[in-house]
């Protein structure tokens, strides 16, 4: 059984390993109590904490996580940013923070066709609403026995009657593959795209860079704690592992890292994300996962979403505006998109968002999600950045003589080997009980005598806030305190450290 006598004399050997440094295991390290200094390692496979939070000095570029969705009392990451002082003084207006933005903030924007001309900002208006309405009453069918459609996309595109703004309106589903991380909405399961819940507050960024956050959390943790580049190769569980020399006592865990490094522990808190999972876990654990977790992981749908930073000499945009929207003039969400991903990659780009503030240069960010997306991390730094400029040539300047941008960064979430995309979301043939499978401690058996051995956590273990930064920090709260009742189950859960 859990807890009792035989937790309390465990206390202060137990040992937990806390695998990946993004907000799930930072969080989860600053709330594990009941361990002793030392007890507790977390092991990062990068060279720096944060993981899908990552800036990088050009114009404060966040490769990953941008927003804090929903900036309000109910948003961990809200609460953690505010108390380190990281966020501005607009973030902290109650107005702000009572907002119902409806998970998509609305900045102001100007949208532009492909041939060059920008389009009447009614029209885009009335193709925008039209779009959020269909959207908000996909978000209707939670609990349904017989959705009208297996996927958002499929039910969006039925819905569709009206002509005129069709070209729009495939703008707005590509935009929703980027906020869903995936490269169809087609994939995106319609009965369970109502549980995840957007949190009231309007979206807000952190003027210093996000990866303040990660870098705040890791410095809150004892030294020594943190092991940076140290990539964990398997896990073995229900073992009996010794450590040399020392036969009084035996752990089930052993992490083994790339380098040979071991470490044995009575627990493990997994974080790494989704996108590993589903191409390792078969060789990550070992004995492998129970098939009703594997089944989970592979049902999951995981995506991807890239950024694409442009720096200009000189803006072309007007100083108010916020997105610059390009629309592909004869495309219809009606129809297949091309799947000539070599000719057409870039019509899957939604346009750009002009980074604030100025002071960090003039820089466009571009999103653009799916296969497209994975096309381009394939490319060379310098075809993507003369398809880029040709786009913005055509598109939003109609401009053929528009300078090329002075400089270009973009993430490559599908390759990076310790992610392999960019977030979770429910896929056609999962639910969010397959949310709930994943985020299960290992072994299965509530009655084993060595208990919580693998606890799950990270973004795509959030049944309804998955996919974000808030997300993640929480699944690494629970499992600490899953953690913490088993050590010391008398003291309940308490606030952090
Ligand atoms: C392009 C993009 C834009 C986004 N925008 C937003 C946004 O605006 N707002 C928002 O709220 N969220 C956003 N997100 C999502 C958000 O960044 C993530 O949900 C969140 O950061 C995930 O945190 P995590 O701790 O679950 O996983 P991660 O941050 O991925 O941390 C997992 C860590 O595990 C490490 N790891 C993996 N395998 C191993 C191994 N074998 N050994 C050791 N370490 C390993 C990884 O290197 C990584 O550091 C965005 C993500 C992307 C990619």
């Amino acid at each position: 059984a859990r807890g009792g006598a035989g937790a309390m004399e465990a206390r202060g050997v137990r040992q937990v390993v806390v695998v990946g440094a993004g907000l799930a295991g930072l969080g989860a390290v600053q709330r594990l109590r009941g361990t002793d200094s030392g007890s507790v390692r977390l092991l990062e496979a990068a060279s720096h904490p944060g993981g899908r939070v990552r800036t990088r000095p050009f114009g404060l570029a966040e490769m990953g996580a941008h927003w804090i969705h929903g900036p309000s009392p109910g948003n961990p990451v809200f609460c953690l940013a505010t108390r380190y002082g990281l966020l501005g003084p607009e973030a902290a207006r109650e107005e702000n923070q009572r907002a119902e933005a409806g998970g998509h903030p609305s900045l102001p924007s100007i949208t532009y066709g492909s041939s060059g001309r920008a389009l009447s900002p009614q029209a885009v208006r009335e193709a925008h609403d039209l779009f959020d309405t269909l959207l908000a009453s996909a978000r209707d069918f939670r609990g349904a026995e017989k959705p009208p459609a297996p996927s958002v996309g499929q039910y969006v595109r039925t819905e569709i009657t009206r002509r005129v703004p069709l070209a729009i309106l495939a703008t707005c589903l590509k935009l929703e593959c980027c906020i869903s991380g995936t490269h169809s909405m087609d994939l995106v399961a319609l009965e369970p795209f109502g549980e995840y819940i957007s949190l009231p507050g309007l979206d807000c960024t952190f003027p210093g860079g996000y990866s303040r956050l990660p870098e705040r959390m890791l410095s809150t943790l004892p030294e020594g704690t943190v092991l940076l580049n140290k990539a964990v190769r398997t896990i073995q569980w229900q073992g009996s592992f010794r450590e040399e020399g020392d036969n009084a006592r035996d752990y089930p865990v052993r992490v083994e890292c790339e380098d040979g490094d071991t470490f044995l522990a009575d627990h493990v808190i997994v974080t790494v994300p989704l996108g590993f999972l589903k191409e390792r876990h078969q060789d990550f654990f070992q004995p492998p996962l129970p098939e009703r977790k594997a089944e989970a992981i592979r049902r999951l749908g995981f995506g991807t979403n890239n950024k694409i930073f442009l720096e200009f000499e000189q803006p072309f945009w007007e100083p108010q505006q916020q997105l610059i929207e390009v629309v592909w003039e004869n495309e219809s969400p009606l129809e297949k998109p091309s799947t000539d991903l070599k000719a057409n990659w870039f019509k899957k780009l939604i346009g750009f968002v002009v980074l604030q503030p100025p002071e960090h240069g003039h820089v466009l960010c571009g999103f653009i999600a799916g296969k497209e997306s994975e096309y381009m991390e394939t490319l060379s730094d310098a075809e993507v950045l003369s398809t880029m400029t040709h786009v913005l040539q055509s598109a939003p300047t109609g401009n053929p003589l528009l300078p090329t941008p002075r400089s270009m960064l973009r993430s490559q979430w599908h390759s990076t080997p310790y992610t392999r995309g960019s977030y979770s979301y429910v896929a056609v043939g999962s639910s969010g009980d397959d949310i709930d499978i994943l985020a299960q401690p290992l072994p299965e058996d509530p009655k084993d005598p060595r208990p919580l051995q693998l606890l799950f956590a990270g973004e795509a273990t959030h049944r309804t806030f998955y996919s974000t930064t808030h997300g993640a920090l929480l699944s690494g709260w629970r499992e600490a305190e899953r953690l913490n009742q088993l050590l010391e189950p008398s003291r309940g859960s308490e606030g952090q450290k």
